[in-house]
């Protein structure tokens, strides 16, 4: 009999296979008793350089299958291995009650790991699989016990309590069909590189699901809607295998877009951009021929380093972009943390409403020192293509012209010392809340370009949280309020001679194509994978018709 498993889709396909249930050698800890304490020691050090090497070995596996970006994380836990406070956790535990390093170290994971999951932060709760993971590699050292490969012979659906980032890197991408998780959550490395791996998944389907499947069991995934159905009925089974073969055939047919123009079949044209969070998406951003990026989103940088990324590292990644983009407009937004983008280092005040909070520009507005260093970086690497700069939620007059005059002293700044930095960067800010998008009349002369972020301009529009899925029966993103403010900003945009684009997930919606052009919008920056759809959508558009 069909069952039917609900879980949050994290990349939408369909996948129809066999299940294989994940099966993690679990290192059965003994505690013993140990007399020589320093030889426990000497053995602790040597299985954590065995581990750090296995790790170096998988970074370089994730570096060439799902770029740097995605494999920092197993730098970052080799250096979570040498962190003093969890080894002297593991080495006080050996010295204090004379045990073995292995049940030092299951310990110390399980303590770790509780204080991190005990966090209000889903950042850090999501770091409790990242310590469990790295204890479990060195008690596998200790043990002398190499993990199993993680992936069977056949294509199979893998299905999982949870995948720690290094497991579901080492999955190998050829047999695995897609994963299903009882738990997880977005915000894990473990969902975000499922997605750049393009591994159908879904997670956070609940305990019952490795209660109820067995290897071998067939099932149907469909990772648009979050659902798996294990031993699906014939309906099921046929309708989701027609839903494949529709989707691989419109894949098929939209790969014919390539080199074609974003035009209407009145002879309008608009500009088709990608949004990405890291230099590594670039390769998708071409593979799917967009015409530039409309949204970097920088605060990935941010994000996926343990300190503030300095000026150096972030003027190489910038640079990397617009070499990689040859000329094409690459627009990057300044650092939007705050509300559910949270970084540890930043040490942000607890906030009971976050996405009210001080995030994204308040941040930089009162930290300027953080602020310039990304300026410095971003006009830096201006020199190396074309560049656009943008800010992200923006209120008022005051805060832009704060703003304006601290890009002037960076690029006065720059050019004193010398360096060369182009003079054709374009300033905007994206309309992400009512109060921009009202006095859009008076934000439009200050800048060269307004970029509409439907995500929080929808949030704050409906006082709807975009992160709360039980209230997801009140958002309409097609609401007529967030529609209006939209096409005020555009006219308002169009009056100063500014430009207009859409950079929220509402730009890929293509029910509202039409709509947009006739707003008069003039680029939709949508997921690289979405770039030929929207193209596709223009091209059927005919504005001379009512
Ligand atoms: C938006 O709010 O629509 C947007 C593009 O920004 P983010 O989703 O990163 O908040
Ligand atoms: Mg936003």
């Amino acid at each position: 009999m069909m069952t039917t498993f609900r879980g949050k889709g994290v990349y939408g396909a369909i996948a129809l296979g066999r299940i294989s249930v994940f099966k993690r050698k679990e290192a059965s800890v003994k505690r013993t008793h140990i007399d020589d304490i320093e030889a426990e020691k000497a053995r602790l050090e040597a299985a954590k350089e065995n581990a750090k090497a296995q790790l170096q070995e998988i970074y370089d596996k994730a570096l060439r299958e799902v770029g740097e970006a995605n494999a920092q994380i197993f730098e970052i836990h080799m250096m979570m291995i040498d962190d003093d406070d969890y080894n002297d956790s593991i080495v006080g535990i050996i010295e204090n009650q004379s045990v073995n390093a292995e049940y030092a170290v299951a310990v110390t994971a399980d303590n770790f790991s509780e204080m991190f999951a005990s966090m209000d932060d889903a950042y850090m709760q999501a770091r409790a699989a990242d310590v469990k993971d790295i204890s479990n590699r060195i008690i596998s050292c200790l043990s002398e016990n190499q993990d199993e490969s993680a992936a069977s012979d056949e294509k199979v659906i893998i299905c999982a309590d949870d995948l720690a980032p290094s497991e579901t890197v080492l999955l190998d991408k050829d047999r695995v069909l897609a994963f299903v998780t009882a738990f997880g959550s977005s915000n894990s490395h473990t969902a975000i590189l499922a997605r750049n791996m393009n591994i159908p998944a879904i997670i956070g389907v609940g305990e019952e699901l490795l209660k109820s499947v067995r290897d071998g069991d067939f099932a149907v995934v469909d990772g648009y809607s979050g659902e798996i159905f294990v031993d699906p009925d014939e309906e099921t089974k046929t309708r989701l295998e027609r839903k494949r073969t529709e989707d691989e055939e419109k894949k098929r047919l939209l790969q014919e877009l390539k080199g074609k123009e974003n035009i209407t079949l009145d002879g309008t044209k608009i500009n088709v951009y990608a949004n990405i969070g890291s230099v590594d998406n670039i390769g998708s951003v071409l593979a799917n021929d967009a015409g530039g990026i409309g949204l970097f989103r920088s605060e990935f940088l941010y994000l996926e380093s343990s300190d503030y990324p300095t000026e150096e590292q972030q003027f190489a990644a910038y640079r990397k972009v617009l070499e990689s983009m040859a000329g094409k407009k690459v627009i990057i937004r300044t650092l939007d943390i705050g509300a559910d983008k949270q970084v540890d280092y930043f040490n942000l005040a607890k906030e009971e409403n976050p996405a009210l909070g001080c995030r994204a520009i308040r941040i930089c507005l009162t930290r300027p020192e953080i602020f310039k260093t990304q300026l410095r970086a971003l006009y830096r690497a201006s020199a190396y293509g074309t560049l656009g700069i943008m800010f992200p939620m923006i209120t008022s007059v005051p805060e832009l012209e704060k703003i304006l005059s601290i890009c002037e002293e960076v690029r006065n700044e720059l050019k004193s010392e010398g360096v060369e930095i182009s003079d054709q960067v374009e300033l905007g800010i994206m309309i992400e809340t009512p109060a921009a998008a009202v006095i859009s009349d008076r934000l439009a002369p200050m800048v060269d370009f307004f970029s509409v972020g439907t995500n929080d301009l929808t949030q704050y529009t409906l006082a709807c949280d975009r992160q709360n899925a039980a209230i997801e029966q009140f958002v309409d993103t097609h609401h007529e309020a967030v529609l209006r403010l939209i096409e005020m900003s555009a006219k308002n945009a169009h009056e100063h001679g500014a430009w207009i684009g859409i950079c929220g997930e509402l730009a890929a919606d293509t029910s509202l194509t039409e709509s947009f052009l006739r707003m008069g919008i003039d680029e939709l920056s949508v997921s690289p994978t979405f770039v030929l759809k929207v193209r596709d959508a223009v091209r059927r558009c005919d504005l001379s018709k009512y």
